[in-house]
């Protein structure tokens, strides 16, 4: 069944700040659906359709887009950027779309269902810290977030052989370039700005 879409419910000034947000091609894609087609994520997951999130996009869906846990779905391998005919920057246009989701999500405005953001915010934590990950850390926080303590007790066993493998370190280790880390975190920062 289609839906039909309420125009009072939407926000012609979305399609906007995603341009400013570095989506600034957004309005050149003609539908062909390329990136949709060319999307490895979509093979996995059905839901996930690059295009149909542009086009609510432009319609401006922006409660709908912003708040829908598919848009995080992105891995940004730029398959899409490759095969689409227009040049859109199909990936940069996700990009700014989550990044003003997780701008709304920390003004309060909407609520983030998916974990991606905040196990980016440790990841980041992690590299600004010690210049790569602490996996061990990284484990407890994917586990607490997405299992709850419960689930920190049941994979144990897991984390047990992991660290048999060597595959996780009880200390963290700095790398040599902290100093280069530092400023790649400064020019990240102030271009967010
Ligand atoms: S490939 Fe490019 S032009 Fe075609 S639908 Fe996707 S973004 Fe639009
Ligand atoms: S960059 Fe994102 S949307 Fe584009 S093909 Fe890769 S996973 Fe799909």
């Amino acid at each position: 069944m289609t839906e039909a879409i309420r125009l009072t419910d939407t926000d012609p000034r979305f399609v906007d700040e995603i341009k400013e947000a570095g989506g600034e091609n957004i309005l050149m894609c003609y539908q062909c659906g390329t990136c949709t087609s060319s999307c490895p994520v979509r093979e996995i997951d059905e839901r996930y359709d690059p295009l149909k999130i542009m086009r609510m996009a432009v319609l401006g869906m922006k409660k709908e887009v912003l708040s829908s846990d598919i848009i995080w779905l992105c891995s940004r391998c730029y398959a899409c950027h490759e095969h689409c005919p227009q040049g859109v920057g199909i990936t940069e246009v996700l990009h700014a779309i989550t990044n003003i989701a997780e701008r709304e999500g920390k003004e309060g405005n909407i609520k983030i269902k998916s974990l991606k953001p905040r196990l980016d915010g440790v990841f980041n934590d992690l590299i600004r810290k010690y210049g790569r990950l602490f996996e061990i850390k990284f484990f407890v926080h994917l586990v607490l977030l997405s299992k709850g303590a419960t689930g920190l007790l049941s994979s144990a066993p897991d984390g047990f052989v992991m660290f048999r493998k060597g595959k996780l370190r009880l200390l963290p280790q700095k790398i040599k370039g902290m100093k280069q880390i530092g400023r790649i975190f400064k020019i990240v920062e102030a271009n967010k700005k």
